[in-house]
């Protein structure tokens, strides 16, 4: 199995310990489910790590666009763990959920005038700045409120992460941050520190997602605390805040490895330290933001299979009652997925066939070339394993298909955290 929370027993599927076609019998599909035990262990992983290695005031931050609605903020806010927004719809969702906007880092290559106020009366702990124009646009509404806001920088290290083209952010011509290479971030870092209303606390960074390369962290940091040295020589400012962003990966298929997260972060502080010892400077408080490796294998998708087509001498195809609306990502960066039929886990799989959705788009695939038994038939239960990340939040109504419920496992008991979306949820903004 692909994750240690899927197993069979008796040609059944259990995740979290619970028979899935229980579920999908109960709620309905398509459904999320997702493993209340999982996040809260993964989260864990992070925090424990975090303080092992980097000491009490390191911070895991949950990047909550992986995932967003109000139950997994509160699961945030009991775990003591802060989270990235990057937008105030996400600020706003996890302020209804009771979550302390302290600590809170608001993201966005582009914050728009409202996301900027918003932020700043909901007294959002730290913009991550994306550019010189929104740090004045930040400034003169501090000015205004008479407040000030701590922030801290995205700079762009220059790291090509080898992954997706979609996933890569920390390149020098990167849409996000301000590159160190031009020498414009270091520049960007003068005028910050005139400006009167911003606390400037440190710098972040983001390479991508992901990840699985053995030393893109260790290269990252290696240019990152060799820029916070220059800022020191520069201007005499020692930053007290290194964000490394997120991106480590997850195991999607079986040719995909499992990351250690404590090794991980183990040799990443070492790196850190040696490379602090190196230009005599204080180690900064560290940051990391998870997201896709907290959620992603603590998610599944069940859907209904109806029509099978059978196209011989070229190919196959089984429709499922969902597809590229609940997860698009095979559609955007043909992502790869596991796949089971969970109510004939014991039989054979030898039938080959594309697993496709309902959309009126040929490229509504959620997985070419699977594998099924070949009994495959109308009302089997499939199940897509790791969907926890970048599955809902990326959900969409395209041809007016309502969004399907989420439903979380914790302790083997089930419950709705989202609703599924109804036809008068469909038409609720149509005038
Ligand atoms: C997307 C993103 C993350 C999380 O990335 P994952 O691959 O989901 O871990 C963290 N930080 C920033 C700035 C991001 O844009």
């Amino acid at each position: 199995m692909i994750c240690d929370n899927i197993k069979k027993l008796n040609n059944e599927l259990y995740f979290a310990d619970v028979k899935v076609t229980d579920l999908a019998k109960k709620y309905g599909t398509p459904l999320y489910i997702m493993d209340e035990n999982k996040i809260r262990q993964k989260v864990n992983a992070y925090k424990n790590a975090l303080k092992k290695y980097f000491g009490y005031d390191a911070l895991t931050l949950y990047a909550s666009k992986a995932c967003s609605f109000k139950y997994i903020y509160k699961i945030m806010s009991e775990e003591n763990i802060g989270i990235d927004i990057v937008s105030s719809g996400e600020l706003y969702t996890a302020k209804a959920a009771g979550f302390n906007l302290a600590n809170a880092y608001f993201h966005s290559n582009n914050k728009t005038d409202f996301d900027i106020k918003y932020g700043i009366e909901n007294k959002v702990g730290y913009f991550v700045a994306d550019n010189i124009e929104e740090i004045n646009l930040i400034d003169e509404e501090c000015k205004r409120l008479n407040t000030v806001q701590k922030v801290l920088l995205r700079v762009t290290p220059g790291i090509d992460t080898h992954t997706y083209e979609a996933d890569k952010t920390g390149k020098v011509d990167s849409k996000f941050g301000t590159a160190i290479e031009t020498g414009q971030a270091i520049e960007m870092v003068g005028n910050i520190l005139k400006l009167n209303n911003i606390e400037l606390c440190g710098f972040h960074c983001h390479v991508g997602s992901q990840v699985f390369e053995e030393d893109v962290y260790e290269r990252t940091a290696v240019i990152m605390i060799k820029f916070f040295a220059d800022v020191k020589e520069k201007y005499g400012f020692e930053a007290k805040i290194f964000d490394i962003g997120g991106g480590l990966g997850v195991r999607y298929i079986d040719n995909d490895k499992t990351l250690d997260i404590d090794k991980k972060i183990k040799e990443l502080s070492e790196c850190i330290k040696s490379e602090c010892a190196k230009y005599k400077l204080s180690i900064p408080s560290f940051r990391m933001e998870p997201g896709r490796s907290i959620v992603a294998d603590a998610g599944m998708t069940l859907y209904t299979v109806g029509s099978i087509k059978i196209i011989p001498g070229y190919k196959n195809y089984v429709s499922i009652d969902g597809g590229m609306t609940d997860n698009p990502r095979y559609a955007l960066y043909r992502a790869d997925y596991t796949c089971y039929t969970a109510n004939k886990m014991d039989e054979i799989s030898d039938f080959e066939a594309d697993l496709v959705g309902r959309c009126c788009e040929s490229g509504d695939i959620i997985k070419p070339k699977a594998i099924f038994p070949k009994s495959i038939k109308r009302d089997d239960i499939i199940a897509v394993a790791t969907t926890g990340a970048y599955n809902y939040s990326m959900a969409s109504n395209y041809n007016r298909i309502p969004r399907p419920a989420i439903v979380m496992i914790k302790d083997g008991k089930d419950f709705e955290v989202v609703k599924r979306e109804s036809f008068e949820n469909l038409i609720e903004n149509d005038i």
